[in-house]
């Protein structure tokens, strides 16, 4: 069936601007790592990507290595561009990312040159695109210089294969030396995208800082860290659940942290909330953060996280309670 956007899309969310850049973003934004793999049902991520784009989230995170099998789910994003949002192009903003294994040998990983144009390449053929809003150095690579890394991004924007550039997971020291070879290079520096959740909060250590300094955008991925700070495992570990069949997140980790799971639960209760909702609500207080990046096995999912911006505040002594369960 033929797709037509909501014209409501633009009446609920709210955008921020990135850093001191012309880009504004969804305070929510849809990321692809898991469920839309080959592995996955295309018609369910085809769904999520729709429900996404009539709710307002105009961003799209991918990565090269992104399935099961890698690569998958730019291969099938490119499928459900091609049906569903060949018309809308303009108003999305799209982003794939290269830095972690991808394919055999020396050039499928890490950081060169060599790795990093021809990953570029190969994903905008999976995706049906001629160019990304933003391309990401997905992690450090301590044994590349920071100038070819960070070189190959430059020449990908002049080359017109991608507007704006990203890092991903780098510390504090490594983002203030690459700020500081972007700026020379004179390339758009956006985003720095970084895990941050009630249960991971490093970036509060100097990242956040460092990224206001330069003027570049966060965007915090895990931020319901994968599933943990929702309702879903308040009464054990569903079947088809993350933490059921996946290696990133396990039974373990979701037994040590059920304690504060469910007191923070509690919380979200008296705030009238759901407990994504407050762990979406509690990333975006901070002023760096353009965007929160979920991830979502279903539409449901991502109505019930988007509502997080219904209620964005927090008074002084919500957050005291907060801070003292999580730290
Ligand atoms: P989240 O912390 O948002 O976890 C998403 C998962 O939580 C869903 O797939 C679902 O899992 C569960 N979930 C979400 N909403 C609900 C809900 N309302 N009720 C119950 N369960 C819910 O984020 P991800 O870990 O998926 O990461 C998000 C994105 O961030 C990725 O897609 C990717 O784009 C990016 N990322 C980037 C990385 C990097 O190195 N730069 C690393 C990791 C992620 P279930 O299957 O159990 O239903």
């Amino acid at each position: 069936t033929n797709y037509q956007a909501s014209n409501q899309r633009y009446d609920t969310m709210t955008y921020k601007r990135s850093g001191k850049s012309g880009v504004l973003l969804p305070a929510i934004s849809l990321g692809l790592w898991h469920n839309f793999g080959f592995v996955d049902n295309l018609q369910n991520g085809r769904d999520i990507i729709r429900c996404a784009f009539d709710l307002g989230i105009t961003h799209l995170d991918l990565a090269n290595n992104y399935g099961p099998p890698y690569g998958s789910a730019e291969e099938n994003f490119g499928t459900i561009f091609k049906k569903d949002f060949k018309p809308y192009r303009d108003e999305l903003f799209i982003a794939t990312k290269a830095g972690y294994d991808m394919w055999p040998g020396p050039y499928g990983d890490l950081g060169s040159r060599k790795y990093l144009i021809s990953s570029l390449d190969q994903s905008l053929k999976r995706m049906g695109l001629d160019y990304v809003d933003v391309f990401y150095h997905h992690r450090p690579d301590p044994d590349t210089p920071l100038e070819e890394t960070m070189g190959a991004l430059a020449d990908i924007v002049r080359q017109g294969k991608a507007l704006y550039v990203g890092i991903s997971n780098y510390d504090p020291e490594g983002t203030q030396k690459a700020a500081e070879i972007l700026k020379s290079l004179n390339v758009p520096f956006i985003l720095h995208q970084a895990r941050y959740s009630m249960f991971d909060r490093w970036v509060e250590d100097g990242l956040l800082d460092t990224l206001e300094q330069n003027g570049v955008g966060c965007i915090a991925f895990s931020p319901l860290a994968q599933g943990m700070l929702t309702e879903k495992y308040l009464k054990g570990i569903p079947e088809g659940s993350r933490a059921s069949k996946d290696h990133f997140l396990n039974a373990d980790t979701v037994n040590t942290h059920i304690g504060k799971i469910q007191h923070l639960n509690a919380i979200a209760q008296e705030r009238g909330q759901k407990l994504s909702q407050m762990a979406i609500a509690w990333i975006l207080r901070q002023p760096q953060v353009a965007s929160v990046l979920v991830g979502a096995s279903s539409p449901n999912q991502l109505k019930e996280n988007i509502k997080a911006v219904d209620n964005l505040d927090f008074s002084e002594d919500e957050l005291k309670l907060i801070n003292g369960i999580i730290s």
